[in-house]
């Protein structure tokens, strides 16, 4: 019986598209339609064929053209990964490797609606923690001008503003405690009453004061970004599975 070659998977030319990129990156050019590539540095070449039948490239010789439709695929994916680490790097706080395997993941399961949803979160960053640039999307052009990210620091909120507390960004479980008993937990309306000499914060109709360093570890939805989300629709979304 004649061997059929196994088709590659979705995930399987989002990698193959995604190694392209930053393979143009490492080589100082900026990945764009028609970009090229040397098929050498692709290795197999047999890999490719899926992409070519999909229409993501076509050869020239002994290049790999990245097609419109390629670019924005290998775009999506790259971001998705980019956006997916600066989500565990800087509010899950996971490590290096556990960061770059979560991420690996993710790049196959978020939709761009969920991505623009982790883009807006952060503050649309430009750079992931490794320091490569993240892929701008649609959202990043309107978020121009608010930079603001949708839940900060408690530290940053002024005097007088109302807040939702999203999470406390502490690994030390005895802090943990001591927030939950002063009632600081996720979903909780807060109010900052002063930020000096000490942070006073008005839970329920309880005032509660800590320093600085505690404050920081709280995180909360400022009240006011909080309606334009809602209003804006934006919802959580993960797709899974592979059909792209
Ligand atoms: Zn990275
Ligand atoms: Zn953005």
């Amino acid at each position: 019986m004649e061997e059929t070659c196994k088709p590659c998977t979705a995930e399987e030319r989002e990698e193959i598209l995604e190694e392209i990129w930053t393979t143009l990156e490492l080589d100082r050019i900026t990945p764009q339609p028609g970009s090229r590539i040397g098929l050498a540095k692709l290795g197999n070449g047999e890999r490719l064929s899926s992409l070519i039948q999909g229409g993501d490239i076509r050869t020239e010789a002994d290049k790999a053209v990245l097609t419109e439709q390629g670019y924005r695929k290998a775009k999506e994916v790259v971001r998705n990964h980019r956006l997916s680490e600066r989500l565990l790097h800087d509010v899950l706080n996971l490590q290096s490797e556990e960061m770059e395997r979560s991420a690996c993941r993710y790049e196959h399961m978020l939709d761009t609606e969920a991505a623009d949803s982790i883009c807006i979160l952060l503050g649309h960053p430009r750079t992931c923690p490794h320091g490569k640039c993240i892929p701008p999307g649609e959202c990043c052009d309107a978020g121009e001008t608010s930079l603001r990210p949708l839940v900060v620091p408690l530290t940053e909120l002024d005097s007088g503003e109302d807040a939702t507390v999203a999470y406390v960004g502490t690994r030390d479980n005895g802090r943990l405690s001591y927030l939950t008993s002063l009632g600081v937990v996720t979903g909780r309306p807060v109010q900052l009453v002063q930020k000096r000499p000490s942070f006073i914060v008005k839970v329920d109709e309880n005032s509660v004061a800590f320093d600085e360093s505690i404050a920081r570890e709280i995180f909360v939805r400022p009240a006011l970004r909080r309606r334009s989300r809602e209003r804006g629709g934006h919802r959580w979304r993960l797709r899974w599975g592979g059909g792209r």
